[in-house]
């Protein structure tokens, strides 16, 4: 194998191997950059599908986050993990978050009073312009700004320049929530949750996972989080709920909402509208 030879060689052979290794890197993301560049002029290839969010007390829906998926021409379905990164570092993620926010708006009109959840990259963020975006979005769909809470990470409240700062206040202005997304994974000390200028945290699916695993620390993670929320006036939402004894631990622990497989995976705009038709004729059933 000629890669090890050369590695095992050393030297020269060494950053040879590493330098091909960069460039079939390079030539990938640029394979990428130019594929979405294409998707995002046309209307066929990005479509948002909608995963619903549930009260943990009655397992209702109460909310969906809006979910990016890219159906390329030869590769097929692509994940967002696998171009979000490339999105954000050509700036064609502004592009893409303005296509999701209108169509998860617009298809959110439809569906009562449920809140949308939508995810928003700091690139984004960094934007002076990015409320003024939002609120035409809002004007031009009709949706309520208190039914949209605007998913954020914990490195856009960390920003250097202030911008993200002012920009998360103006939507909090308009009416906008605002729900720090992947709680836990970045630096935000839970000390810092009473000064951050949030709605709602998400607990981040990876201590969701140890949830009912004997010897896991996650648990007891989880707990200090949601009450620590909790004294702060904040709302919570755990992601990534899979089993029954995790969705059991998280009602015991008072989270507010769950989201994960064990309830839905995200589904299309029509699948979404069936489980809320049913939901509601169940509703219309228990009152008669
Ligand atoms: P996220 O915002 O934390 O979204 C939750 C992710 O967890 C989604 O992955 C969802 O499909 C997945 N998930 C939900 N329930 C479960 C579960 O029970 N188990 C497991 N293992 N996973 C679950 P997805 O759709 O692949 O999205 C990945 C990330 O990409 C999102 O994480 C978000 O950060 C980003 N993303 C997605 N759409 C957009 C978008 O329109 N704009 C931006 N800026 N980022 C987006
Ligand atoms: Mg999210
Ligand atoms: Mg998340
Ligand atoms: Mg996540």
């Amino acid at each position: 194998d000629i890669a090890l030879y050369h590695a095992k060689g050393g030297g020269r052979g060494r950053y040879a191997i590493f330098g091909q290794a960069m460039d079939a890197l390079v030539q990938e993301r640029r394979a990428v950059e130019h594929d979405l560049r294409i998707a995002l002029e046309g209307n066929d290839q990005i479509v948002v599908l909608f995963q619903p969010l549930y009260s943990a007390g009655t397992r209702r829906i109460t909310g969906v986050e809006a979910l990016a998926r890219w159906h390329h021409p030869t590769k097929g379905w692509i994940t967002p993990d696998a171009f979000i990164p490339v999105a954000e570092d050509t700036g064609l993620v502004e592009q893409l978050g303005d296509r999701v926010l209108r169509a998860a708006c617009q298809a959110a009109r439809g569906w009562g009073a449920i809140k949308l959840a939508v995810n928003v990259s700091v690139v984004e963020l960094r934007n002076p312009l990015y409320p003024m975006k939002v609120a035409n979005i809002l004007m031009a769909t009709g949706l309520n700004p208190h039914q949209l809470e605007l998913e954020v990470t914990e490195s856009t409240l960390t920003d250097e320049n202030g911008i993200c700062a002012a920009n998360i206040e103006a939507l909090r202005e308009l009416g906008v929530l605002i729900a720090l997304d992947d709680f836990g994974t970045g630096f935000s000390s839970l000390s810092r949750l009473q000064s951050l200028a949030v709605d709602r945290i998400k607990v981040d699916k990876s201590f969701v996972q140890g949830l009912g695993t004997p010897g896991s620390s996650d648990a007891a993670i989880v707990e200090a989080i949601i009450k620590l929320a909790q004294a702060t006036g904040l709302k919570t939402t755990a992601e990534g709920v899979e089993t029954i004894e995790q969705e059991e631990h998280l009602q015991r622990a008072g989270c507010d909402d769950l989201q994960g497989f064990l309830m839905s995976k995200p589904v299309s705009e029509v699948e979404l509208s069936k489980l809320l038709q049913s939901q509601d004729e169940q509703k219309r059933e228990k009152a008669s």
